[in-house]
């Protein structure tokens, strides 16, 4: 995560968010006007060029950098990276989203891979053996209120089968259930190309620029980030 140099606005980010989240349109479309928190933003950050969902969100969420709403969208993971040699050393990640990739679900499902999933990784140098190479296993510990994941748009774009609810186990025994709530979508290369947004308000809508329709949360290959919302 990379840290962002504010600029002279005192203004807490998280202030400007949290009363536009109450500026919900009165008309009955539950649509909340994003400008001003995005002018705050850009004002505050004095965003360069334009960035990609991953660059753009990180950024959003550590600019506003609010406790409650980290609580509401931070996940945990451990992490443990294992030599061939029995070494092995353990920590806890957080993060504001899960990245995988589409081939990542060609053999695991996608509860499957959220809840734990192994890798190999080559250039790591053993600090015991001095070998390279080691396993690294990544496994939740904590599943907020709000799940993001992210889909690699450098990989191959083809369309996969995420699901519309998850379920994730609590420690406590039984499940939390979680549902699909909303995606974003990238048309176009990885270099260039258009985001929209499709949300759950009542139907299924997609917002492109200033254009509302009806849309839909299955994969066409183009999402990149999907909201899963935990279910009470
Ligand atoms: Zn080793």
């Amino acid at each position: 995560m990379f840290q962002v140099r504010s600029g002279a606005s005192k203004v807490p980010l998280c202030k400007v968010f949290k009363s536009i989240a109450e500026l919900v349109d009165g008309e009955g479309s539950g649509v909340v006007n994003p400008m001003p928190l995005f002018s705050a933003f850009v004002q505050k950050v004095h965003m360069q060029g334009q960035q990609d969902a991953e660059e753009g969100m990180t950024l959003f969420f550590d600019t506003i950098d609010d406790p409650i709403i980290n609580r509401i969208i931070m996940h945990r993971y451990r992490i443990t990276t294992a030599c061939v040699c029995g070494d092995q050393t353990s920590r806890v990640e957080e993060n504001y989203f899960v990245k995988i990739h589409r081939n990542d679900l060609v053999e695991t499902s996608f509860g499957d891979h959220i809840l734990s999933n192994t890798c190999s990784v080559g250039d790591f140098k053993c600090e015991k053996c001095s070998q390279m190479g080691c396993t690294y296993t990544a496994r939740l510990v904590y599943a907020p209120h709000i799940f993001v994941v992210l889909l690699d748009k450098y990989d191959e774009k083809y369309p996969v089968n995420y699901p519309m609810t998850l379920d994730i186990p609590k420690k406590t025994g039984g499940s939390h259930s979680y549902r699909l709530v909303a995606k974003i979508s990238h048309a176009g290369e990885a270099a260039y190309g258009h985001y929209t947004a499709t949300c759950m308000r009542g139907g299924i809508i997609t917002f492109n620029d200033e254009y509302m329709y009806p849309g839909s949360l299955v994969d066409d290959g183009n999402t990149v980030v999907l909201f899963y919302h935990r279910l009470e």
